[in-house]
């Protein structure tokens, strides 16, 4: 199966039979330099739609300390429930299902699967970034601090021009004193 764009797997095609996916897409906003590749398994369970299988991917993060780039592999196991929306989940209880991870199914009946496995992996996506053990730490160093002198310089020279502007405004407040 070819699929083009974002993939979406609609109940009816579940009711039919369950919908097996190799999964193999860039998906948009995510970090990732390769696409997620991976198996995905759709099928009806008793209370909405059942989502399984595994994904991976190759991440870019920049690490929290070091701030330098790095390359994390990804690859996790996807177990979710979609479940159909009551009445009362439509009303008070929709936030507290979040909070739960369960997912309600789309009104439409269209499951997003890459909308899915964006979130997936997004959640799984570590908060705080780093490098690992071989981090160098917080930039320092000759090539750090002399950007920084640098930068700081470029800084100070434009603001030669509103001194010397101030100076001016200065000797003509003292001219206009004199008068
Ligand atoms: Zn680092």
């Amino acid at each position: 199966m070819c699929y083009l764009g974002r993939v979406k797997i609609s109940i009816d095609e579940l009711k039919a039979q369950s919908q097996h996916i190799e999964f193999k897409e860039t998906i948009e906003g995510l970090e990732a330099v390769k696409p997620v590749v991976g198996d995905i398994t759709l099928s009806l369970s008793s209370y909405g739609v059942k989502v399984v299988g595994r994904v991976q991917t190759l991440l870019k993060l920049h690490c929290d300390r070091c701030l330098r780039p790095y390359f994390q592999s990804m690859a996790l196991d996807i177990d979710e429930q979609l479940v159909y929306p009551s009445e009362e989940d439509m009303q008070r209880d929709r936030e507290l299902l979040k909070d739960d991870f369960v997912e309600l199914l789309p009104a439409d009946g269209l499951i997003d699967v890459t909308d899915l496995l964006y979130q997936a992996i997004t959640l799984a996506t570590p908060s705080h970034l780093s490098c690992g053990s071989e981090c160098p730490g917080l930039p320092s160093g000759a090539s750090g601090s002399s950007g920084k002198t640098l930068a700081g310089d470029k800084k100070s020279q434009d603001l030669i021009d509103p001194r010397w502007k101030n100076l001016k405004t200065i000797f003509s407040n003292d001219e206009k004193d004199k008068n």
